[in-house]
């Protein structure tokens, strides 16, 4: 078995990153320029927020960081978001979800503009994905491609699990997965809360994607010897042995699961860090567009 290191591989995305940016810089373009809109107060929200920033910083890249008070409205949001839109020297925006109830996700994610939707979520850019065109693939899903890459994983022909039909992870993978197209062209049956008999599907799985929201939810009585497999999941469960007072734990029962996989995420350090460096390529690519 052997352990997919997101510290690792973000951290050879980033470097590759900074090259690029060096030879950027000598050919007399711009900093790449990142801007995060957190709406709240979140706790979750927050620390994935400053991780962004942090690691906007540690690449070169400028950010902007704009908070608002989580019960202003609809239109000061946008009027935020259009601000953005119009400003040259940004070129990208993200709006961390979940947004406080009061707020229309989609209207939201909408008005972003697709040129800067860094997190892939505009309906245009989800639209060129799925035509295999060239567009900001959503970070997640990207940032397990990039994991998969790295570690020369073969896909073709292989049958993958996607646990999970989000708009943002779970069903952009799947797409993603069944591409003609390297890390792709795998057969992907998507799993979710209705799917009957999910135990003898995944045990017929060579490649598991888990994004359910489930801290532990695969078991090793439902993992096939040999399986890859992908946790996306990051449950705050209760830990009075913590600082903070919680532990972060993925959907998969890692201790259980991990001696039958030949390849296995950890929570934390997998694919929450590809994420981040994930965001960085799009709004890299967001950059040298313009
Ligand atoms: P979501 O709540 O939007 O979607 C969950 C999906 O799981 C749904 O499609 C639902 O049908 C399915 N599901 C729920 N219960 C199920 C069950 N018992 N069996 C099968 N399917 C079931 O969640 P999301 O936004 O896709 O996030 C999923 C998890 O991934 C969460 O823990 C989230 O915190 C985490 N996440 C991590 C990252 C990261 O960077 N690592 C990024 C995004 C989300």
């Amino acid at each position: 078995m052997q352990i997919l290191d997101g510290k690792i591989v973000s951290q050879a995305v980033k470097d590759d990153l900074i090259q690029k940016l060096a030879l950027h810089h000598a050919e007399g373009k711009k900093t790449p320029h990142l801007a995060a809109v957190l709406v709240g107060t979140n706790g979750a929200s927050e620390t994935y927020v400053a991780s962004k920033v942090k690691n906007c910083a540690e690449t070169g890249f400028k950010s902007t960081l704009i908070r608002l008070d989580e019960n202003v409205t609809e239109e000061v949001l946008l009027e935020n978001i259009e601000r953005l839109n119009a400003d040259a020297d940004v070129d990208g925006i993200l709006v961390q979800l979940p947004l406080p109830k009061h707020f229309n996700e989609e209207k939201i994610i909408n008005s972003i503009h697709p040129d800067k939707d860094v997190d892939g979520f505009h309906p245009m850019n989800i639209g060129k994905m799925v035509q295999g065109l060239p567009t900001y693939i959503p970070a997640t899903p990207y940032g397990i491609l990039l994991m998969l890459e790295h570690y020369k994983i073969e896909t073709s022909g292989k049958h993958a699990v996607v646990i999970g039909r989000s708009n943002i992870v779970g069903r952009p993978m799947s797409i993603l997965l069944s591409r003609n197209a390297y890390p792709g062209n795998c057969t992907v049956t998507v799993c979710h809360s209705r799917t009957k008999n999910l135990k003898e599907i995944c045990l017929q799985a060579d490649i598991i994607v888990a994004a359910l929201g489930i801290a532990e939810f695969l078991k090793a009585d439902m993992v096939k010897e040999g399986a890859v497999v992908i946790d996306v999941g990051i449950t705050r469960v209760p830990d009075a042995s913590k600082k903070s007072g919680f532990a972060l734990k993925g959907d998969v029962d890692f201790a259980d699961v991990a001696p039958k996989c030949s390849y296995i995420t950890p929570v934390p350090g997998g694919v929450g860090l590809m994420t981040i460096a994930a965001l960085l390529m799009n709004t890299f690519h967001a950059s040298a567009q313009r």
